[in-house]
């Protein structure tokens, strides 16, 4: 039996505002009205402006709101900051995936993941944290530590920067139009439930009809499993906004113990039963994330146990494939043994989607961002 493995808590993660003042970028709809009414005044749809200056247009300098006088955008930037996340890099897989090696201000790294929808669109898988505070065995980015969690206006510029690079794009392609992002999913670097403040933050701000107007129901959370959050996204109404997946990846508490060792501390059991709790109209649409490790979680029995575990709820499972990566203690199973695993469950009435890898060419599928082998995940 395992130990029990302590979570590497991140710090409170709130809002910082140092002497430069708050980024105007991470302040709700209220907070940007009476901080533009404090700063400089004049009427109400001023704020209005500038919300959408930052959340439609996505610019990056007070020089660019052309509908404020030179002195209104003087004032602004006496008092606050629009500091922007920096693409450094854009990896371009040969599937269509891009992973965009980010920057944050004060010289940490971070990677967020563009994924073609077969046609419809892209998915942007974001992240939450420079590194994590989990340990999951089976992801390259635990191999990091946690070094901090990121700000609400670091989680929503990563769509912000993603949707500047798409222009960018479709601009040198002379295309006739911009690919759109009909998805948004935390399921980047880091334990999104264990930034909540920042992460519900973030959320509300995307999801604002002033602002990028993204739907609830395009955003997904993802965890690891960690109960109280669970607990804390259904009583505080997320769960009626944005969808939830939960990584299971075990289907007997030996097995996930030592791969997530976060069961340590909440169990399958206590897990299943959190997600039950939800609202109910929320249950049907809960995603069961099972990564298949070959030989450890992918037998005939745990196809047996995990329908059992899911009956209930009108679950979805994505089933995926071990992306391997250096130093993992694990392999992708064979093709057969994973269409024999996802079979049973199908058999079983479970609904089971395999995702085919994607991006694994440049390091940017599920389970492999961890940036590159050399590269510091600390400031420089
Ligand atoms: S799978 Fe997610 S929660 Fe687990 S270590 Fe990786 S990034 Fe962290």
């Amino acid at each position: 039996m395992s130990e029990l493995v302590p979570i590497r808590r991140p710090r409170t993660g709130l809002p910082r505002t140092d002497e430069t003042g708050p980024n105007l970028r991470g302040l709700s709809w209220d907070e940007l009205v009476s901080f533009i009414e404090t700063t400089i005044g004049g009427p109400k749809y001023r704020a209005g402006q500038v919300y959408g200056w930052l959340h439609k247009q996505r610019v990056t300098s007070f020089d660019e709101m052309t509908n404020l006088s030179k002195s209104q955008r003087a004032e602004l930037a006496a008092a606050s900051t629009v500091d922007a996340l920096k693409v450094d890099t854009v990896l371009r897989s040969t599937d269509g995936t891009r992973k965009l090696r980010i920057r944050t201000s004060d010289g940490h790294q971070l990677e967020s993941v563009l994924i073609p929808n077969d046609g419809r669109g892209l998915t942007l898988c974001i992240s939450s944290m420079v590194g994590c505070s989990l340990t999951c065995q089976f992801c390259a980015t635990q191999t990091l530590g946690f070094q901090r969690n990121l700000a609400a206006w670091e989680i929503l510029d990563q769509v912000y920067r993603a949707q500047t690079l798409l222009a960018e794009d479709a601009a040198a392609a002379q295309a006739p139009w911009v690919e759109r992002i009909t998805n948004v999913v935390l399921m980047g670097m880091g334990e999104p439930l264990h930034n909540f403040v920042q992460v519900r933050r973030a959320i509300d701000l995307l999801t604002h009809p002033e602002g990028a107007g993204i739907a609830g129901r395009r955003i997904t959370v993802s965890t690891a499993g960690l109960v109280p959050a669970i607990e804390r996204f259904g009583r505080e109404g997320l769960a009626e906004e944005v969808g939830l997946a939960i990584s299971l990846n075990a289907t007997t508490d030996a097995v996930r113990d030592e791969v997530m060792p976060i069961n340590t501390k909440w169990n399958i059991d206590t897990l299943l039963a959190t997600v039950r709790a939800l609202p109910a109209n929320r249950r049907r649409r809960i995603t069961f994330e099972y990564v298949l490790l070959d030989g450890v979680n992918d037998t005939d029995d745990d196809a047996g146990r995990l329908i059992a575990l899911l009956r209930g709820f009108d679950a979805h499972v994505n089933a995926i494939p071990f992306n391997p990566h250096a130093g993992a203690p694990y392999r992708r199973p064979s093709a057969q043994r994973v269409s024999r695993f996802v079979e049973r469950l199908r058999r079983g009435g479970v609904k089971v989607h395999v995702r085919t890898p994607r991006g694994d060419d440049i390091g940017a599928a599920c389970g492999q961002l961890a940036l590159d082998s050399g590269s510091s995940a600390v400031p420089t």
